[in-house]
Order: structure tokens, then sequence, then C-alpha cells
């Protein structure tokens, strides 16, 4: 497959989970944390729920509005952490960080979010990628501290 067919699957995926987002909306039961973060140079605002039971991300949802490089990567982002624990999903949104700046080759356990690797070649894109990742660090570090 040549490069620019499968920058085009890339870019498919990224459409497709920003036009129809996985665990988009608000959990129906209480959330043990909340979060809400923004990116000022998109305009892109997240508020991420996350429900933690026995140390594991149990339930996510999220809710906000943004470019769809963002709003793709909070569906991928739920998708990779929903049933991992705590550590787990810090050490994946370390991952991500590290693989949107270029510094790593994609993870397997990022799944589609993986496919967000490209966002490194756009340095201005690189924030909005991240958004949901740092929140949900943010949200779980919280639950760490409240323990
Ligand atoms: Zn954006």
């Amino acid at each position: 497959m040549g490069l620019s067919k499968l920058d085009t699957l890339y870019r498919q995926v990224i459409l497709e989970h920003s036009a129809q987002p996985h665990h988009h909306g608000k959990l129906s039961g209480d959330a043990t944390n909340e979060i809400e973060l923004n990116n000022p140079t998109c305009g892109d605002v997240i508020s991420l729920q996350v429900k933690i039971d026995d140390g594991k991300i149990s339930e996510i949802a999220f809710d906000g509005s943004g470019c769809s490089i963002s709003t793709a990567s909070a569906s991928m982002m739920t998708d990779a952490v929903l049933g991992k624990t705590v550590e787990e999903a810090q050490q994946l949104v370390l991952d991500f960080s590290k693989m949107v700046q270029g510094e790593i080759e994609a993870p397997d356990e990022l799944g589609d979010a993986g496919l967000l690797s490209g966002v490194a070649k756009f340095p201005a894109r690189i924030k909005c990628a991240t958004l949901a990742w740092k929140a949900l660090y943010q949200a779980v570090d919280k639950e760490e501290q409240d323990d």
C-alpha cells in the first residue's frame, strides 16, 4: 500500500471517530471524577467524566466541542483506556504524548489512537490531539490524591 493510500485510510478512521465519537455524552450514573479542559490555541473544549472501580476505569464519557482532531482523539482515548487500571491509563497518556511529538512509534496498546501519530508532522495540531489525554491524566491523578 502506498503512503498516500495509507494516509487516506488514516484520515477515514479519524473522520469516523470525529463524526460519531465513542463514549460521547454524559455518564448515566455518578462519575468518580470530572474535569474540563480547553485548548485556547484552537478553541477546543472537553468535559470528561470517569468512573473508577477497584483502581480500574469502569466507565468513561466526554462532551464538549472541538475540531475533528480533538474530537477523534478523545473518542480514541476513551476506547484505549476503558477497562485499564489508572496506572496503565497514565502510561498510555505518556506514550500518546511521546508519539504525537514524534519520539516513538505508535504502540499497539493505543489502538486506533496510534493512527494519530501523523499529527507529529503538524505541530500546531499536537495540542488538539493531546487535550483529551491530558484531561484523563489530570482526572485520574485527582482520584489518587482524594484517597
Ligand atoms: Zn483543535
